[in-house]
């Protein structure tokens, strides 16, 4: 009996038989902004949710990203897209393995996002964490946009590198003028409607 189970799963092992085995779709919502628009902070409460609702979910972000695996790369244009190409292999593996991978990086250029979606195609949502740059400046949570406009940090989004609005997204939370409990439902609301679709 054993070795018949064996000989059946040993043919082939698909995302589907992962997704069945988690009960979940293996999916990635990519969440962009500027610095201090409240990416991290919505992720890790959508993270905490989903949680502990028994889904496996994981978050990338700069602590887990560039501090290991990108550490290699600057903030220049170039190493921007590296970062985000590397990103989006990583996501694609785990959503492979059947994890819902909740993404936190500004990820400021069209360009950008058009790598991140190419290489993840239907797993790929893009969820645009919209705050103006003077409601950012005024947050600025960690002083770097201090530090940015005295010209102590080069490159930096939004005061001496660009930024670009999304022309397409699949939902938009704007943080300006929405709280954090109110963007963290929305978003977990969008991502169970995926899970049920399942895609
Ligand atoms: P990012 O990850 O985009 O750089 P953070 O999540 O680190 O941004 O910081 C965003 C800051 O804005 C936090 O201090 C957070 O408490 C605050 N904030 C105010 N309103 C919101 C909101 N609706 N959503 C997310 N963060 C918000």
């Amino acid at each position: 009996m054993v070795m018949d189970n064996i000989y059946k799963f040993n043919e082939h092992i698909t995302k589907k038989d992962r997704e069945t085995l988690l009960k979940q779709t293996g999916s990635v919502f990519w969440l962009m902004g500027l610095s201090g628009s409240g990416k991290s902070t919505i992720a890790s409460e959508v993270q905490k949710i989903l949680h502990m609702q028994g889904k496996l979910v994981y978050l990338l972000d700069g602590d887990n990203i560039r501090s290991g695996i990108n550490s290699d790369l600057s903030f220049s244009i170039e190493d921007r897209i590296e970062n985000i190409r590397r990103i989006a292999h990583i996501a694609k593996l785990m959503s492979d393995m059947g994890g819902i991978v909740l993404v936190s990086f500004i990820t400021p250029l069209e360009q950008m996002r058009k790598i991140a979606e190419n290489i993840l195609n239907e797993t790929y949502h893009l969820i645009f964490i919209d705050a103006t740059l003077d409601k950012c400046i005024k947050r600025d949570t960690k002083g770097l946009y201090k530090r940015a406009i005295k010209g102590e940090i080069k490159d930096f989004t939004g005061i001496s590198s660009p930024f670009e609005e999304p022309i397409n997204y699949n939902l938009r939370l704007n943080t300006t003028n929405t709280d954090v409990i109110q963007c963290t439902k929305n978003l977990i609301e969008y991502i169970l409607k995926i899970q049920q679709r399942g895609s």
